[in-house]
């Protein structure tokens, strides 16, 4: 399903065909539409359109550049409009320095107050900002603490530099990118795009503005929301389907709408990749690691009731044939269910499918054996997450197990040479910025030492 979390379909663009619009967004897949209130006019005709259309859902609030006009009424107006059972955000609002319709002094002081106003009703905002960076930061800053993500907001048509990604981010807001994205001179936005985590991204059309490439110049309208999904999935080297399976539960999370995904997932294909999930266990606890308290990779919640059996894990397989690989990897460590690996690789292996392990190479110390001839001929490729260039900064990264503090490092870099000799391709990876690891004498050991591929991950970016 995918979503469109932005649209003004009130407006006197779709005045003549407004209804074959909608039945064009229905067929298109289109799941829902949130249509944007921009000041209290607009705000009750979206919330008709949606008390019109089971899909469609409103929001309410006064755009930036029509703060000039708030009056006596228009709190009250806002605040009724909230309570109703089909808004679930409030807003556009924000900041808009490029246009300057409203006096900035009086943008910033109806910016604080929609904000306030929408935490009272426990509503997400939606935000307009356009070359207002510093105040943008500075205000938000002010309401929402970090990762306050429960009822933070969007960001709409994300048009600002990786620090404001990375500020809005921090402060647990989504992103979404509308059709100008797809623009040919969007590289910057779309390298800004790249970096977005699954969890936090959202997809719009901002219609009838803005029409993405091949209908650009055009009146936009939600079943177009479809090419600015593609090219987001095609930057991001994803599906569609993975990219819109991530909003939906996104849109979930964030306005209660649609569905929370399953618990129990076992195996679950991202791009033509099938993943198997082992274990929620490990013998690591990594900074940057959400395997406890949100075990969600791009859409897929991986919270196991308990470990599956070697032939439920092979039930759920089906014939791996029909993927690029079979990958053994769990939100958490798979070697903990070595004997489990080795039943199912040596059923793919039969069955014509390509392996691949994802571990975090304590293995051998695991097992108190040197694991890897075991594996010989089961798994085609391994990648080992050495994640730092120094024993300290491993421990202070990785906290690992308090019996493994102090030498596992070392036995992750033998594990990587050992694993050489009985696997055909194997890589190492890291997760960027984390504090203290020089990734720089991490890619010199993966490459000149190890002689093995290397791989850097951004640190928010799973799957
Ligand atoms: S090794 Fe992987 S699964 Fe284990 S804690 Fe670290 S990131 Fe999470």
């Amino acid at each position: 399903m995918i979503i469109d979390t932005h649209a003004h379909l009130d407006m006197d663009a779709f005045m003549e065909d407004r209804a074959g619009v909608i039945e064009r967004a229905r067929e298109s897949g289109i799941g829902y539409i949130l249509n944007i209130g921009c000041d209290i006019e607009s705000s009750r005709r979206s919330v008709e359109l949606a008390e019109c259309h089971d899909f469609i859902y409103a929001s309410a609030g006064v755009h930036p550049h029509d703060v000039k006009d708030i009056g006596d009424g228009t709190y009250a107006d806002l605040a009724a409009l909230l309570v109703h059972p089909k808004v679930v955000a409030a807003g556009e609002m924000g900041l808009d320095y490029f246009r300057n319709h409203s006096p900035a002094e009086l943008q910033r002081k109806h910016f604080r107050k929609q904000i306030e106003l929408a935490r009272e009703h426990g509503r997400p905002i939606i935000i307009h900002c356009r070359d207002a960076k510093e105040d943008m930061i500075a205000i938000l800053s002010e309401h929402y603490p970090k990762n306050d993500k429960a009822r933070s907001g969007i960001f709409h048509c994300f048009s600002g530099d990786q620090e404001l990604a990375d500020r809005a981010l921090e402060m647990g807001f989504y992103v979404s990118f509308s059709g100008s994205v797809t623009y040919p001179k969007s590289d910057g936005l779309r390298a800004v795009a790249k970096t977005i985590p699954a969890d936090r991204l959202f997809v719009e059309t901002d219609c009838p503005y803005l029409a993405p490439q091949p209908r650009r110049g055009k009146r936009n309208e939600p079943a177009f929301v479809n090419f600015t999904a593609q090219v987001l999935a095609e930057v991001r080297g994803l599906t569609v389907e993975d990219l819109n399976r991530a909003s939906e539960l996104n849109f979930f999370e964030l306005f209660g709408v649609g569905s929370n995904a399953k618990t129990g997932t076992v195996a679950y294909q991202i791009r033509n990749s099938l993943y198997l999930n082992l274990t929620t266990r490990c013998t690591n606890d990594c900074v940057f690691c959400s395997r406890l308290t949100r075990p969600v990779v791009q859409g897929y919640n991986l919270k196991l009731d308990r470990e599956p059996t070697a032939d439920e894990v092979w039930q759920a397989v089906g014939d791996p044939a029909n993927y690029d690989e079979v990958v053994f990897c769990g939100y958490g460590e798979p070697t903990l269910r070595l004997d489990v690996i080795k039943t199912v690789a040596a059923k793919i292996k039969a069955a014509g499918g390509r392996v691949r392990l994802n571990t975090n190479g304590h293995g051998n110390v695991i097992h108190k054996r040197n694991i890897l001839p075991e594996l010989k001929g089961l798994v085609d490729e391994v990648s080992v997450s050495l994640n730092s260039d120094s024993s300290e900064t491993y421990d202070a990264t990785c906290r690992p197990l308090p019996s493994f503090r102090g030498r596992i490092y070392d036995e992750i870099r033998r594990f990587i040479q050992e694993a050489k000799k009985y696997i055909p391709d194997v890589q190492a990876t890291i997760v960027t910025q984390q504090e203290g690891v020089d990734e720089t004498a991490c890619e010199d050991i993966v490459k000149k030492e190890f002689d093995v591929n290397y791989r850097p991950r951004r640190y928010n970016l799973v799957g």
